[in-house]
This record gives structure tokens, sequence and C-alpha cells, in this order.
């Protein structure tokens, strides 16, 4: 069986073979994708995302493609134009692919034919979005039919949209009851009301707010099962992460080409800027940062994935691109100087903006949310191996939670020995600090079991060492398949620029590692305490 990622990661052991060989596109599919990608990049007026979609035949062409064609079209998208990769990231993950999971036969026909209808997904209101145990929207069951009443605040696709998955309550809010919460496929009808949100990003694709008063709909529009809606939403979520991250990753290359043509032409100083080697510096790192992001998504799509290890799994994904995209615009914003911040069409500002990029790695919900959702998850078979123990130290002193330790270490050296070696790519160092944060899981568990959940700076921090181990991983397997492809002399580029990344990733592994223990942060606790009683800048200036 495959190996989980996440679970393999807070074992301590690193799964070597999990991305390897790095996947790749074949013919007939990656042909498919640079006819798209020529008339696209050609397509710079600013039309909505869903018009480029139809234009562009890729509603109904990616209907049947499967995850890596459309990761890399999401990635084009988001080279092209970001609202067209989240408006395809919500028709195909969350609307499409749901029905094609959960729905019924007569709903699948319903939504079929030869113009396939746009998608939404209607889940966040003006509640937490992070939390969907607030939500509102009620649909109350009236003999065969629910009565829906409620509004969504955040529609993608919204104004286009043919159909909507709207997820409801199907019971009113009571305290200390699961929400029950359930999925409708609901056709666009005269009972809802639908008005454009205006967004300071990705503003071409089509968000909308929508309400309900009173709104009859058949039985039959449940998708999948009455109150178990949580089924649905995660696998829309796990789809729709893989699809935004690769957006994000689009989004990172495009400015990446662009800086690299403004600063082919500027000059300060009597020379051109990118003979400064400060700014060469800032170039190398902020390719690499862009080769990962795109290394990471890639070697995720290409697997076959089990549902629960995706979901994990592409949180992990999620959050890596997130960080690192950050670095690519911030660096990107420095090369570029004032003009990073002009506005007027044809000057030599980045085209795609960090707004968009950003935003498009919100519609999966906050990072913050993210983090301890995926810490909490993935230790969760040995929180409930703990849990199942009496509370003596003594038990937990010697509480071996892995199972099998001792084995493990000797299976540790045998595959230290066996690990692949990857030239300059630091595969020892992957391999202890994999360890030491397999050792990090486990005592902060046993020392802090059930108050464990409630540590949120532990599990950013956890995170973000899982996140760049991943990356680390997914570049290792990349570099590999490169130097088996075309030899070490043929991989050597590829192979320094993900050199420049490791050295990067290990300083902020480092210093992950150096916080953890510091996670109760009592001051930082007293400060944003102390803060919030004030309400305002508290010292004179
Ligand atoms: C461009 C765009 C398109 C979108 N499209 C859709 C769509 O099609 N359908 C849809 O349903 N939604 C959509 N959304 C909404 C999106 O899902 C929510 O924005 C997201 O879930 C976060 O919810 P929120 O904005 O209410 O933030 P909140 O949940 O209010 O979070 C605000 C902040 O609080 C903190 N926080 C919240 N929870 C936690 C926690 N558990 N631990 C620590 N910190 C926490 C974080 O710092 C977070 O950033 C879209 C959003 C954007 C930006």
């Amino acid at each position: 069986m495959r190996e989980n990622l996440v679970e393999s990661l807070f074992e301590g052991r690193v799964p070597y073979e999990i991305y390897h060989p790095f996947p790749e596109l074949v013919e007939p599919s990656a042909g498919q994708l640079r006819g798209l990608r020529e008339n696209l990049l050609q397509a710079e007026n600013p039309i909505s995302g869903v018009e480029l979609l139809k234009r562009w035949e890729i509603l109904s062409r990616g209907e049947y493609w499967g995850a890596p064609l459309r990761t890399r079209l999401c990635a084009l998208l988001g080279e092209c134009n970001p609202s067209a990769a989240l408006s395809a990231a919500v028709h195909f993950a969350l609307g499409r692919d749901l029905v094609e999971n959960f729905g019924t036969k007569a709903q699948k026909q319903n939504v079929g034919g030869k113009n396939p209808p746009v998608f939404s997904f209607a889940l966040t209101e003006s509640s937490p979005g992070s939390d969907v145990s607030q939500i509102q929207t009620l649909a109350r069951q009236e003999g065969d039919d629910f009565v829906l009443s409620g509004q969504k605040d955040w529609v993608t696709n919204g104004l286009y949209a043919g159909f909507f998955i709207i997820v409801a309550r199907t019971q009113p809010m009571r305290a200390g009851t699961k929400p029950g919460l359930t999925t409708f496929l609901v056709e666009r009808q005269p009972g809802m009301r639908i008005e454009k949100l205006d967004t300071a990003a990705l503003s071409h694709a089509g968000v909308a707010k929508v309400s309900f008063d009173d709104l009859r709909i058949p039985r039959s529009a449940i998708l999948g099962d009455l109150g178990k809606g949580m089924r649905v939403i995660r696998a829309g979520l796990a789809g729709a992460r893989l699809l935004v991250s690769a957006a994000a990753a689009g989004a990172c290359r495009r400015v990446y080409n662009d800086t690299i043509s403004f600063l082919e032409e500027r000059r300060a100083f009597g020379r051109p800027l990118a003979n400064f080697p400060s700014v060469r510096a800032e170039i190398a790192k902020v390719l690499s940062d862009v080769l990962a992001v795109e290394t990471l998504v890639l070697a995720a799509a290409g697997d076959p994935l089990t549902r629960r290890e995706s979901f994990l799994e592409r949180g992990v994904v999620r959050l890596f691109v997130a960080d690192a995209a950050e670095r690519v615009f911030h660096g990107a914003r420095e090369l570029y100087g004032a003009r990073a911040f002009t506005t007027q069409e044809g000057g030599k500002q980045p085209r795609v903006s960090w707004a968009d990029a950003r935003a498009l790695t919100l519609l999966d919900g906050s990072d913050f949310a993210l983090q301890s959702a995926v810490v909490l998850e993935g230790t969760e078979p040995f929180r409930r191996k703990i849990a199942s123990l009496s509370s003596t130290s003594e038990q937990l002193d010697h509480l071996d939670l892995l199972g099998a330790q001792t084995l493990e270490r000797m299976r540790g050296k045998l595959r230290r020995a066996l690990s692949p070696h990857i030239p300059k790519m630091r595969m020892d160092e992957l391999e202890s600090f994999t360890t030491a944060l397999g050792e990090l899981v486990r005592d902060k568990l046993k020392k802090h079991r059930d108050y464990f959940v409630e540590m949120h700076n532990l599990h950013r921090r956890i995170l973000c060492i899982t996140t760049e181990l991943a990356g680390w991983l997914a570049l290792a397997s990349r570099v590999r398949t490169e130097a088996e492809k075309h030899g070490e002399v043929g991989a050597r580029r590829m192979r320094e620029v993900a050199e420049v990344w490791v050295t990067g990733a290990v300083l902020r592994i480092r210093s992950s590692m150096e916080a953890l223990d510091e996670n109760q942060d009592p001051t930082l606790d007293r400060i944003a305490v102390r803060a919030m009683g004030d309400r305002s800048y508290p010292f004179e200036g």
C-alpha cells in the first residue's frame, strides 16, 4: 500500500518512494495542454473567468481529465487569469466531481449534456468560515420537501452558475450537538437572490452573495446522505486544495517571468539591475521557491490517492504553497521597486497580483485553522492510544506510541543505508530532521496529552516543519528522476536551483524546531490579552 505522507512524517519516517518516480504528463495529454497554453497566453483581456473557461471549452474538455491534467490546467490558468483558475477549481472540485461521486443517477443526468452548466459551492456565511459548526442556513423538512432559508457570503461563480451545492443544517442549532449538515444540489431559480460581491482580489471570478428565503426544494435535491454533508465537504475541499495550490503555483511562475523580463530592461548606476549581486541572489531564491511550489503540487497530483490520505496531504501542499508563494511575491515586489504598485495598463508591474495569489489559497479556509486541523487529524491514532491508557505517568513513559519503535530504529538504520543518494540534496539531514520531528510529536503528545488539542502555536510549528519536509522530499524526487533521465550533468541546472531551496528550508526547519519548546509563549499570550483589553495602540509616541 502507498505510504501516507503525513502519518509517516509524524512517526519520524521518510516515505522515500512516495513521490518517486516524479510524475510526468505524457502524450496526448501534454499536447492538449500545450495547445491550450498558446491560446490562453495570448488572451490577455480581463474577461470573466467563466467566460474564458467557456470560450476555450475548458468546462466540457476538463470533465474527462484526471487530477494530473486538471492540476496543470489550473496552474496554466493561474498564470494567465487567476480568476478563471478559481472558477475552474470551484466548478470541478466543489461541483462537478461532487455530483459525480455523491450524486444519484437522476442528479447526474440533470447536470449532464453537451453544454455543461457552471457549478458553485455555497458553504461560507457571515459567521467564521473556518468553523462550519456555526452555519445558520436551515433546511426545514416539510413533508417530502425541504424549505431553505439563509444567506451565503462568498460564492465563487455565483453570478453565472447553473447549479449550486448548498450546505445547510437540517436541524436547528442546539448546544452540544453536532451540526448535522446536509448538502443539496439546487438549480438556479427565481426564488434565489444573487448579488455581486465586490472583491479586492480575483474580481472576475463571479463571486456573489446568495440568499434564500423559504425556498422550497424536493428531497431528491439532497446530495449524498441526509446529515452526512461533512463527507461531501471534505471530499470537495481535498480536490479544491490541490487545484487552488496549482493555480497559485501558476501565479508564481507568471510573476517570476514578468520579473525577469522587467530586470532585463532596467538599469541603475550604469549597469543592468540583474548585475547587482543582491539582485542575483534574490532571483535565485525566487526561482527556487517557484520550482519548489510547482514540484510539490505536481508530485501530489500525480498519485491515485485514497480519500483520507489526500485530505491531509493536500492540506500540507496547500499550506506549503501559501507560504512559499508569499516569499515569491515578496521577492518580486522588492525587485520591481515602485513599479510593483502602479496600475497603468502596459506598465511593467507584475501582472498577477499578490492579492490574487493569496486569495486563491483562502478558498478552503484560513492557514491557522488548516494547520491545526492537519496536525490533529494526523496525530489522531496516537492520541487515541494515549487516551486509552490510564493516566499514570509511568505507563506513559513506557508507552511505545508507534507500536514497535525498537524495530523501527533498526529499520531506520537499514533505510538510511538504502536511502537514495541524490547529490547535494542533503538527504542525511532530511532523514535526521524527520526523525527529530517524530520524536518531538511523540514527546509533546505524551507530555501534554488532552491539552495538545489547544496548543495551536505548537501545531503551527509542527506543520511548518512538515511542509518543508514534504517540499524537500518532492524536490529530491524530481531531481533524482531528472538525473535518471538526463544524467548528472543534464540534471545539474535543476539540482542547483533545488540546492538553494534546500538551504533555505534547513534554516526554516531549524528555526521552527528551536521555537518548539516555547509553545506556551506566555509572553505572547500576555501581550495579546492586554492588547485586546487596550483596544488600540498602547504606547505614547
Ligand atoms: C476569493 C475567495 C473565494 C471564495 N469562494 C468561496 C466559495 O466559492 N464558497 C464558499 O463557501 N466559500 C468561499 N470563500 C470563503 C472561504 O472559504 C473563507 O474565506 C474561509 O473559509 C475563511 O473563512 P473566513 O473568511 O470567515 O475567516 P474566519 O474563519 O473568520 O477566520 C479569520 C481568521 O481567524 C483565524 N482563525 C479562524 N479559525 C481559526 C482556528 N481554528 N485556529 C486558529 N486561527 C483561526 C485565522 O487567523 C483566520 O485567518 C472564498 C474566499 C475567497 C477569499
